[in-house]
Parts: structure tokens; sequence; C-alpha cells
């Protein structure tokens, strides 16, 4: 089908799109309590005639819409959680919060979800006036940045059916998004011990600060012994109280432990669980742990990134008018420094010098152009729950510019961008490739056999989800 006919539909319902992404930066809701961002997006979907569960798997602010009927089915993936800490006055550059302490969408997700769902409106509408055949679904994922949403939708049985799915993130660059991600085991060590006077009778103390400090002693030892891609990560969420003259009697730490695979892991952490119980043991403490979530690594699909490759290029670029470019330049120079985007991915030094010269050495404010798509291997070291996605059907995804080169993730940067016209021009665009090439996909079944075929291979071990089936979602 002519693609002007999808982008022209995305067009027409750019008040809907940019309106409700201005919406959810407005809610600025954290991870698994998006509640009122869930009930827009629900209200849009069915008010653009899409059939609605709700509630999936038990979560108040998972759901779903589809269009259509049959095969194949293209599955659009959405997030709109926020962060705290990062609430921001937009389109200023300077720091501003609008309310201390308050919330933020620091990673972009008002607009990703936006961008995702005016990809599934533009194919309803080509489905509707019987150009495409199949069935559209627009996921709403609820709590990427905190609670991995999709790994427990993704355990649920939800993406099984899709014949592939795709996503996109806000970014600096219009880039397809190569490699894998690190899977990811997030756990919980509670400490217990006995209060005392901490001077007067210590001895009748067990200090479960002392445990969770020698298990971070016990950890830093094992960094030594762990293999290359692995990490591990902590944070005390409780110290026991704040007065020095208690043997602390209760300490809890939160562990963030990565490896290449669910496999290796969840192997990493099970030595930190023996070294959780071997500092209870060396202090008289007890020790419970449990897992609060977890994300499978990300298999890529190089069919599927090089049909999203082609649309990117094939999609109108924004235009961007002085005023934006003013806007990214003083934005620019609050950034820490001009990093070179998608350096990162593209490390082909022949890549690498082409990136400097279109990015005029990184001093680009906007990068208005189309990184080259080079399939290879790369690894990020961080995880994400569109991991788990990948293991249950084809999926791809790349990034759109919505903030200025060299940006800095999570941050009141991008909080400040998210409701200007450089963010709204690309998640429009982002809106626009993915109803392309979700065209392309019920257009050309040999392409989709293609997709498929790699997917065989590269899922062959099947998906070995990262949590059980005791895992609950934590709730803020
Ligand atoms: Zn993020
Ligand atoms: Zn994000």
């Amino acid at each position: 089908m002519d693609k002007n006919y999808l982008y022209q539909a995305v067009e027409e319902k750019a008040p809907v799109i940019t309106g409700l992404s201005d919406k959810i930066w407005e809610y600025a809701e954290l991870s698994m309590m998006e509640a009122k961002s869930a009930a827009e997006y629900i209200a849009v979907l069915k008010a653009e005639g899409f059939r609605v569960q709700e509630n999936l798997c038990g979560i108040s602010t998972a759901f779903s819409g589809s269009f259509g009927c049959g095969k194949p089915v293209i599955g659009f993936l959405g997030e709109f959680d926020a962060l705290s800490g990062l609430s921001q006055a937009a389109g200023v550059s300077q720091p501003q919060p609008l309310t201390e302490g308050g919330c933020g969408h620091g990673c972009g997700h008002n607009l990703l979800g936006a961008g995702a769902l005016g990809a599934a409106i533009a194919v309803k509408k080509a489905i509707e006036a019987g150009h495409l055949h199949g069935t559209v679904v627009f996921y709403g994922c609820p709590g990427e940045e905190g609670c991995a949403g999709k790994t427990f939708m993704a355990r649920d049985g939800m993406f099984r059916d899709l014949d592939a799915a795709l996503t996109w993130h806000p970014g600096d660059t219009n880039e397809i998004t190569i490699g894998s991600n690190a899977a990811s085991i997030q756990m919980e060590y509670r400490f217990s011990g006995n209060a005392a006077h901490a001077a007067d009778d210590p001895w009748n103390g067990r200090s479960a600060l002392d445990a969770a400090e020698l298990m971070n002693v016990g950890v830093q030892f094992l960094r030594e012994h762990m293999r290359p891609k692995e990490s591990v990560h902590y944070s005390f969420s409780d110290a026991g109280g704040i007065s020095p003259n208690v043997v602390q009697p209760t300490a809890t730490l939160i562990y963030m432990i990565r490896g290449e695979t669910v496999r290796t892991a969840k192997a990493l952490a099970r030595r930190v669980d023996d070294i959780a119980k071997g500092a209870a043991l060396m202090t008289g403490t007890a020790v419970t742990s449990h897992q609060i979530d977890g994300t499978a690594n990300t298999l890529s699909n190089s069919i599927l990134e090089q049909l999203l490759h082609d649309n990117l290029t094939t999609a109108p670029l924004p235009e961007y008018t002085q005023e934006e470019i003013l806007f990214a330049r003083r934005m620019k120079a609050t950034f820490a420094s001009s990093s070179l985007p998608g350096l990162l991915s593209n490390e082909d030094p022949r890549l690498r010098k082409l990136v400097i010269q279109k990015t005029e050495h990184g001093r680009k404010a906007i990068n208005d152009f189309v990184f080259p798509y080079v399939p290879s291997y790369k690894f990020s070291p961080g995880s994400t729950d569109v991991g788990d996605v990948s293991w249950l059907t084809p999926t791809a995804q790349f990034t759109a510019v919505t903030w200025p080169s060299g940006c800095p993730g999570h941050s009141w940067q991008i909080v400040s961008c998210g409701k200007t016209a450089l963010a709204h021009k690309g998640t429009l665009l982002a809106a626009k490739v993915l109803a392309g090439a979700a065209a392309d996909l019920m257009e050309n079944p040999s392409l989709l056999a293609q997709v498929r075929d790699e997917f065989e291979i590269t899922a062959a071990d099947g998906y070995d989800c990262p949590i059980g089936p005791e895992v609950v979602p934590v709730i803020g």
C-alpha cells in the first residue's frame, strides 16, 4: 500500500497522539501506579474503536487494544511510566522543578506510548478501509522503569500469539536498536537481628546492619570471579534506624544482578544468595530473600531491524524551525559532555568517521538524519523487559529523535523536552515508521516468514522466564 496513506493517518491524528503524550507527561505516574495514564489510553483506544482488554495478568494498569481479525497479528508495545525526583518545567533550559521531589518523564515514556498508539491507530484505519488485512494490537505495558511489567505479562501468557512485535524509544538519534541487553534478576535481602544499647550491652545485640555491610563486602570480592558482561549493583532500602547508639535490628538491601542470559543471571543470583547467608551466619542474624522482578536478554531479529530501517529512511524526517534549533542548542549547553551519539552501536571505524562527520564532530544540536544500519552483535549492559517479549515473538525497536544530541538519560533535560515540538515531531515520525513496518509485514507473507525463520533459530532454546510463579509485581 501507499505509505503516504499511513503517514497522512498519523498526521490527521496528531492532536490526539501529542495531546495524549502531553497528558501523560502531566500525570508523571511511577511504575505500576499509572492509573490516570492507563485510563487516558483506554479512553482513546475505545474512542478509536479498538477492542479493549483491561487488568491484564491481574495488573490494573496493563491493558491491550486490538482491531481487525485473523493473521497476521502485529503488536505495538507502549510504555507510560515516569521516574521519581525528576519534576521539571517543560521547555526551559535550566533545572526548574514543578514540585520539589516530584516525578517526571525522564525517559520520555509519555512519548513512547503515544507514538506506538499512533501507529496502531494508523494501521487500524488502513484495516478499516480494506487496505490491510490482519490484526493490530496495542499493548499498554506498565512499570518498565521499576518493575519489568512486560516480564509479568510474558510469564502470564501475553505476546505469544503475535506474529511480530515492534516498538521504539525516544532518543537523540534516528537509529535501529541492535544487539542484546543483559538479563537481570532483582532481589531483596532482609536481615533481622536484635536491638541493644550500642554502648551499655552491645554483646546482647545482633546487628542486621553489620550483616548487610558484610554481605556487600562479600559481593565486592565476588566481582573478581564473575564472567565478563555480568554486573551487580545494590542499594539500601533500610539501614536500620538513624540512631548510632542502637545496634540496628533490621537492614534491607536490594540487589540488581545481571548476566548475559537468564541462565547466567540466575546462577549469579544464587551465588549472591550464598553470600547473604554467610553474612547472616557471621553476625548471628537471620536473612530472608525474595525476588522482586527480572528481565530476559533481548533477542535481535535482523530481518525486522532491516524492515524498520527501511521504513525509517522512507518516512519523511521532521524539519526543525530556527527556534527549535536554538532551544536545542541552549539545552545542549547544559549537558555535562558532548558525547557522540550512536557510537556505542556503531563501533566500525568507518561508521564512526561517518557519524562524526554527520554530527559535525558531535556539535550538532539535533541529529536530523538516519544513522546507518549495520547488523552486528552488540551487548548493552543495561536491561529491558522488551527482552522478554523478544523470546516470545520476533521483536525489533528503534530510536527516534525527540531531544537534542548528547542529552543524558533519566535527566531533567529529557523532562523539559517532553512537551516540545521536537519531542512531538519525533513521536509522529516513530508512529509513521512503526505503522509502515507493520503494513509491510501484513502485505508480504514471505517477509514475515523470513522474520519467523530467523526467530525460530535465535529463540530455539525457548523462553527461560526470569521470574517464578511466586513473584508478584511490586506496586509503586
Ligand atoms: Zn528509562
Ligand atoms: Zn525508557
